[in-house]
């Protein structure tokens, strides 16, 4: 995808109420983002559509809600505290700061700058560490301060709660606890949209699972998360790729990792980790927590610490693929149509109804009318600000997949027009018949 679409993603969702900078009317604060109305709708619709699948669909993975300021402790045993960091470079050249693990080595000590194309000597330019962790008091005095830190993913929250949830259940294993919500990372490069921000959410699971099975588990986690893609969100397959990282790639506490890749306008990056985590976490949470994390299983009469496979989904980096994936244009009778090809389950609204004339009160009426009657049965929204074809263009441009407008014929005939977003036919429909001509369409509602 061309840089220029990128522009072109961005611009149409500030236009339209999909995205707007955190703090704009204060001058915006850098890499926070705000969803508006229609980015809100989108983004509960993706959470809700993952919940659904794993936790509500599922009798082996139960969800939680967990803080997401806690106590110092949880990132000691995590490992967070003394080791999430990034190394830093500046290039001597133009100043810019890199990560070191995203520029490209030529040779053991030497990088060549991302901006400028110069070299960086990392023996003279000493790249420098930076802990990614956002820090907060939360004492009630300035002078006594009591410091925790806002999660930098919802995973510390599962592990800090998992003695609980197997108390409480009395389940065996294998069993998943998911989580969605947010996350922070103080990022350090930043600019890629919501691709990178400070401030973001995450879907993820972590599956308890016997060792001997856990190579397995893995497997057949990686092929079910990159089938969700496809399959339940619907993006498009040669859009997305799996990569497994290399030995020398894999974080400490992994013994295997794979990426599902997407291809966002700049290029292949990764939309979900999924991570086979061996024993490391509930070994070190046990370790300085004091408490017995072991699992007892009694029909083999052995007592042993669960492995974990944990994927791990950003919903902001979903969202964005999302977008990606449905931004169209083409050519109309001479002119530039932008249409956003959402698949009718994640669109904001799956139907639009349109009053032909403004000033006719009958037909402001009926189409009034059918929008209240019809909001039960699905998503939708009712426009009269302007003219129809204003109306058409603005609706392809949230992805809406159907229009219905009511004119001087409906209030004799009771039938309206429905246009398709994406063939623009249109098709006078009963108005009793609306909401079942519509489900008709495959995956609509
Ligand atoms: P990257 O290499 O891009 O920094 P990561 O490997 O640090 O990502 P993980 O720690 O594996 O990311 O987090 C799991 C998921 O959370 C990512 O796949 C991504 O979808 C999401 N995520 C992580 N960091 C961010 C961020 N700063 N902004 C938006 N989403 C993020």
């Amino acid at each position: 995808m061309p840089q220029d679409r990128f522009a072109q993603i961005i611009s149409l969702c500030r236009r339209r109420g999909f995205i707007f900078q955190g703090s704009e009317i204060y001058g915006g604060l850098s890499s926070f983002w705000d969803y508006g109305p229609l980015g809100s709708l989108i983004k509960k619709k993706i959470k809700d559509i993952w919940w659904k699948e794993y936790v509500e669909n599922r009798a082996d993975i139960f969800g939680l809600d967990s803080a997401i300021i806690m106590h110092e402790n949880v990132f000691v045993a995590s490992g967070h505290l003394e080791g999430f960091a990034d190394y830093l470079v500046d290039c001597p050249g133009c100043k810019k700061r890199f990560r070191i693990d995203k520029i490209e080595k030529i040779a053991p000590d030497l990088y060549t700058c991302p901006e400028c194309a110069g070299e960086i000597n990392t023996i003279q330019n000493k790249p420098r560490k930076f802990n990614l962790m956002l820090k907060t008091n939360v004492s009630a005095t300035e002078d006594e301060p009591q410091y925790a830190y806002l999660r930098p993913e919802t995973a510390q929250g599962i592990f800090a709660n998992y003695l609980n949830v197997m108390n409480t259940y009395h389940k065996k294993l294998p069993l998943g606890i998911a989580q969605i919500g947010k996350a922070f990372r103080n990022e350090v490069t930043t600019g890629s949209y919501i691709f990178r921000m400070k401030e973001f959410e995450q879907m993820e699971i972590e599956y308890f699972t016997y060792p001997e099975e856990a190579a397995q588990c893995y497997r057949e986690w990686v092929s079910e998360r990159f089938r969700f893609y496809i399959e339940t969100i619907g993006l498009k397959k040669e859009n997305l790729r799996l990569r497994e990282h290399s030995s020398d790639e894999l974080a400490h506490y992994a013994r295997a990792c794979t990426d599902v890749e997407y291809l966002f306008p700049f290029g292949w990056s990764e939309l979900e980790g999924i991570a086979d985590r061996g024993d490391y976490d509930l070994t070190q949470h046990a370790k300085v927590s004091k408490k017995d994390l072991s699992y007892f299983d009694n029909v083999r009469d052995t007592r042993f610490m669960p492995y974990v496979i944990e994927p791990s989904a950003g919903v902001d980096r979903t969202f964005f693929a999302v977008i990606c994936d449905a931004y169209d244009e083409e050519e109309v009778k001479g002119k530039k149509r932008v249409v956003l090809r959402l698949k009718p389950h994640l669109a904001p609204y799956t139907l639009a109804v349109f009053p032909l004339l403004k000033n006719r009160g009958e037909i402001v009426d009926l189409a009034k009318k059918i929008f209240y009657d019809i909001k039960e049965k699905m998503p939708v929204l009712y426009d009269d600000t302007g003219a129809i074809g204003k109306l058409y263009r603005r609706q392809d441009e949230i992805g809406t997949p159907f229009c219905a407008t009511v004119d001087v014929d409906s209030v004799s005939d009771q039938k309206v027009t429905i246009r398709n977003r994406d063939t623009m036919q249109q098709e006078r429909v009963e108005i009793g018949r609306i909401a079942e001509y519509i489900k008709t369409v495959k995956g609509t509602v």
